[in-house]
């Protein structure tokens, strides 16, 4: 009898949850490319530099407003 598991319920929840939000971030994003807001902060409205883009492509926070 073994009761070891390889995978952990838990682990693969937060994990799809994290997926989900990614994809939440993403549609935003998308949301933002066509009403013409896309690469400013939600918050401020500043530029997003492009750096933070290319990281993030789905951010939608300047460096001030992110995290
Ligand atoms: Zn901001």
């Amino acid at each position: 009898m073994s009761d070891i598991s390889t995978t952990d319920p838990i682990d693969e929840r937060a994990e799809a949850e994290l997926l989900r939000t990614e994809l939440d971030e993403v549609e935003a994003a998308l949301a933002r490319l066509d009403d013409g807001t896309y690469g400013t902060c939600r918050v401020c409205g500043a530029t997003i530099p492009d750096a933070v883009l290319e990281q993030r492509p789905q951010a939608g926070l300047c460096g001030d407003h992110q995290g």
